[in-house]
């Protein structure tokens, strides 16, 4: 049994998977206790104990309100609970009963595990990185490393299609990963050469992914149900949660036929309606724009048309659609590369960078191939931030704070940049800096990543005191920041220990504070936790199935 195991776990929003690589060095699955190599993202608070995976999803419709799935969506957000038996629960909370359940399965089969990659996706906020490594390290891990969705897709098409055995493939490729999983959207470009994949650009939308088509599909059949029956489903949770079921069921029916059933049941009334694919695909076709248009716009900022493109890899369950590959045929003109398992690819090359991390360990000692060592040793990963990194900056004239960024999206990591702000007021004594990243949905303007405060200015500082800010993205994208006033040397304490991602408003949308810091709070502090019933906390869930309302 090997000492140390290359362990990655895909932390999905609706299934998650865990794998390492073996005696051989090949990426291998490991079934749950149930059996199966991925496990739904769903836990169910039950008068033992909590209770993850299938058995929990099979409940959500005897007990919804007892059930807490697509977590994810939530994760590092610090407004989010659940309320449930009694006991809150935060995302991180929820992330750590899934990620326990995975790591007990294997540990039961490959012996104890202690570290492992996690992958998450290129879109997460620095504050969504650090809450996933602490749900790592919540669930019993000593050490997590994180790394981006489409890079591990990329290792695993690299690594795995052409085996770790060969020393390198024969030319360099351009890779574009289109990742449409249950809860988000990632499109990434990355360039394979000389044993290094290295992302060029990532996009995406964190809002985007299968539970959208469900809920689409959902309104349409509960609409249809309320005209010809009078009945609301959505006034009821169990026939909710059923009906959301049976939209699953089909949704993946049509993905292999042309029609599928499915049944709306409520106040003892059940209807069943037939769904064509074409239907679907017609309900459904604006969210697979917004796909399409990512795309279109990732590679036209790029400069690149398809020629430009060696290998389209698809991932993540919600690209077994049909729909998903047609449109990418029509876009690129050619037949895409499907070899990847939409389920296990990401797991896998999360594996492979595993393996990377601890090449010079213990570890390799107990993978039998060398070759396949000295590859693993040798292979380099490389990502981009997603995001634009900067600080609020006050305008002098109307005092609005507003951001300023010094670090633009699309830059390889590790990466550091220097910038040289100025104090705002006389005999300022303290300088008050919010790190922020700028947003990915439409709806969010900027997060604030954290605070960084100078306290202790020397007197009598000229307003336009020069503070210089530091601010790197280390090789996972994960953020540090350090500041100093320049004349005294003063040197910054950085906190940027909290989980703080809520949407932020565009600072127009608030009137400047009377104090004259540099900054002052940010424009939409985060509000305190809410304490949510046990009812709101399912309806949340339902909502995130369904619009809110009736008509
Ligand atoms: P995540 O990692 O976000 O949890 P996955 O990559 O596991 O997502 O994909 C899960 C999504 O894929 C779900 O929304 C699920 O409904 C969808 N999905 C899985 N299989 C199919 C299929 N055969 N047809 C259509 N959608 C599918
Ligand atoms: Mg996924």
């Amino acid at each position: 049994m090997l000492t140390t195991h290359a362990v990655g776990i895909d932390l999905g929003t609706t299934y998650s998977c865990i794998a390492y690589l073996n005696e051989h060095g090949e990426p291998t699955s490991i079934p749950n206790e149930e059996g199966e190599i991925t496990t739904p993202s769903v836990v169910l608070f039950d008068e033992e104990g909590p209770i993850v995976g299938k058995e929990a999803l099979r409940n959500a419709i005897a007990s919804p309100e007892l059930v807490v799935m697509n977590s994810k969506r939530h994760l590092g957000a610090t407004k989010k609970q659940w309320q449930i038996r009694g006991r809150v629960y935060r995302p991180t909370d929820i992330a750590a009963l899934i990620l326990h359940k995975l790591l007990r399965d294997a540990e039961e089969q490959i012996g104890q595990v202690e570290r492992a990659v996690i992958t998450v996706p290129a879109q997460f906020s620095d504050a969504q990185r650090r809450a996933t490594i602490k749900a790592g390290l919540k669930a019993g891990l000593k050490h997590v490393d994180i790394i981006n969705e489409p890079v591990a897709a990329s290792l695993c098409y690299v690594l795995g299609s052409e085996g770790l055995w060969f020393s390198e493939l024969a030319k360099s490729q351009r890779i574009l990963v289109y990742d449409l999983g249950g809860g988000t959207f990632d499109l990434s470009l990355v360039n394979y050469e000389k044993n290094q994949v290295s992302v060029i650009a990532s996009t995406g939308d964190l809002k985007l992914g299968g539970i959208d088509f469900n809920r689409v599909l959902a309104n349409h059949v509960r609409k249809q149900f309320h005209s010809e029956l009078g009945l609301d489903v959505a006034k009821d949770l169990q026939s909710l949660q059923y009906l959301a079921m049976e939209v699953e069921q089909a949704k993946r029916s049509l993905s292999a036929r042309e029609r599928a059933a499915l049944s709306c049941t409520h106040s003892g009334k059940r209807k069943t309606y037939q769904v064509t694919r074409k239907q679907f695909e017609t309900l459904t076709a604006d969210l697979l724009k917004r796909t399409q248009d990512i795309t279109v716009k990732l590679l036209k900022k790029m400069d690149m048309g398809w020629a430009h493109v060696d290998v389209v890899l698809t991932a993540g369950g919600a690209s077994r659609m049909p729909m998903v590959r047609d449109m990418l045929k029509n876009m690129s003109g050619w037949t895409l590369n499907t070899s990847l398992s939409p389920d296990q690819s990401i797991a896998h090359g999360a594996t492979y960078y595993a393996g990377m991390l601890l090449s010079n360990s213990e570890f390799v000692h107990s993978i039998r191939n060398d070759v396949v060592v000295d590859r693993l040793s040798e292979f380099r990963q490389q990502s981009v931030n997603a995001r634009a990194l900067g600080i609020l900056v006050r305008d002098p004239v109307t005092g609005y704070r507003f951001p300023h960024y010094i670090l633009p999206p699309n830059t390889p990591l590790p990466a550091a940049v220097k910038h040289v702000y100025g104090t705002v007021q006389h005999d300022q004594r303290r300088a008050h800096l919010q790190v922020i990243e700028s947003g990915t949905a439409e709806s969010q303007d900027f997060v604030l990543v954290g605070e960084c405060k100078i306290e202790d200015l020397p007197r009598e500082l000229p307003p336009n005191s020069e503070i210089e800010v530091t601010i790197r993205y280390d090789a996972s994208a994960r953020v540090h920041v350090s500041a100093k006033e320049l004349s005294s040397g003063k040197q910054a304490t950085v906190e940027i220990d909290r989980e703080v991602t809520e949407p932020a408003t565009a600072p127009e949308s608030r009137p400047p504070s009377d104090d004259s810091e540099e900054t002052s709070p940010p424009p939409n502090p985060a509000p305190a936790a809410t304490r949510k019933t046990t009812d709101d906390a399912g309806e949340q869930e339902f909502y995130s199935f369904f619009e809110k309302g009736t008509e």
